[in-house]
């Protein structure tokens, strides 16, 4: 195993995203030390008979002392307390970056905290599921995800060129972005597709003419690929949804025109229309998966990917 990359790595909130790195730092030895802080004691006492570091605190201050790389993955909401209860204790010349789903609200929440002896240069992997806490990471989440970095003008070269070999090692292909482009493409590739799913799922579970049992016995037909997504952290989803509103409502406006035209198309009969959109948006499945960016297999891939080990 080659030297490790940074001597002290901490890690701040160690849920699907914090243990994933924890597991895949522990794996590709990419830390001296590995400190985790959790806030709650339920969390703290999982990672310690889980194994996944060498140092645990219930007081992140007292995690990240030291550190060359601190990895904040809390709920978007809860970045900017966390950033304050950090920074007096932040090692001058230190990485200090996230993985929130939102970009310019945790940068408008962390930044004014942060002092400008760290490097602070925010991220997000585009990498996960529909489970929470420690128990659910894995170390191969990142394995060929985007990982989207949002360095702020003036970043230092060196610190950005450390944290784009981290996440390589980590497994992920690094892209650099505008913090205001990020939300708005997001908004469109994982927050409307969320907020869409949760919705639909509420539709028919309010539904009268239908029963539960039938939606659920009947799933297979569409609906269950709806439920992973609406399965999420609420949590979590809850905080983007407040954090990012102004692109998802674009986003949303944007959806309900186009499900406007869809609507008509449907009650004028337009079959031609029907078919030539249907079309057009099958040839997207194809180019994400030849982009490696999912496998064509009935479950999505998604249990060879979380259960590696699994045939
Ligand atoms: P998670 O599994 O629910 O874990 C959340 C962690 O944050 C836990 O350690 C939890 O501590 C801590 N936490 C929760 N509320 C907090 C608060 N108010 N103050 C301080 N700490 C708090 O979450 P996750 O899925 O890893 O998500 C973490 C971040 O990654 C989020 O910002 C999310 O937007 C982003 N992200 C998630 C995904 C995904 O698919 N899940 C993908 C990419 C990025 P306790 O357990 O001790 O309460």
């Amino acid at each position: 195993m080659s030297e490790p990359l940074f001597d002290k790595v901490a890690l701040v909130g160690i849920g699907l995203i914090g243990s994933s790195l924890a597991r895949v730092i522990r794996r590709e030895g990419l830390a001296g030390e590995l400190a985790i802080s959790s806030r709650s004691k339920k969390t703290l006492d999982r990672v310690r008979v889980l194994e996944l570091g060498d140092r645990y605190a219930a007081d992140a201050a007292e995690a990240v002392r030291d550190a060359d790389l601190v990895i904040v993955s809390v709920p978007v909401g809860a970045s900017g307390a966390v950033a304050e209860a950090i920074a007096p204790a932040l090692k001058p010349g230190a990485i200090v970056t996230d993985v929130g789903s939102t970009k310019a609200s945790v940068i408008a929440q962390m930044q004014p905290h942060l002092p400008d002896t760290v490097h602070f240069i925010p991220g997000h992997p585009i990498a996960g599921t529909e489970d929470s806490g420690p128990d659910a990471g894995f170390a191969e989440l990142f394995e060929g995800r985007w990982c989207i970095l949002t360095p702020p003008e003036g970043t230092d070269a060196e610190a950005l060129a450390r944290l784009t070999t981290f996440w390589e090692r980590c497994g992920a292909m690094v892209d650099r972005m505008d913090p205001g482009h990020h939300d708005m493409v997001l908004a469109i590739v994982s927050h409307l597709p969320h907020i869409i799913a949760y919705n639909i799922v509420g539709t028919a579970d309010d539904l009268e003419a239908v029963t539960k049992s039938e939606v659920i016995k009947y799933s297979a037909s569409g609906f269950r690929d709806f439920t992973r997504l609406a399965a999420s952290d609420p949590t979590m989803w809850r905080d983007v949804c407040l954090h990012n509103s102004e692109a998802i409502l674009e986003m949303l406006a944007r959806f309900s025109e186009d499900l406007s035209a869809l609507q008509r198309a449907i009650r004028w009969g337009d079959g031609e229309k029907l078919f030539e959109m249907f079309t057009r948006t099958r040839a997207i499945r194809r180019s994400i998966i030849e982009a490696g960016q999912d496998i064509d297999v009935p479950d999505f891939g998604r249990h060879a990917l979380a259960h590696p080990e699994k045939p």
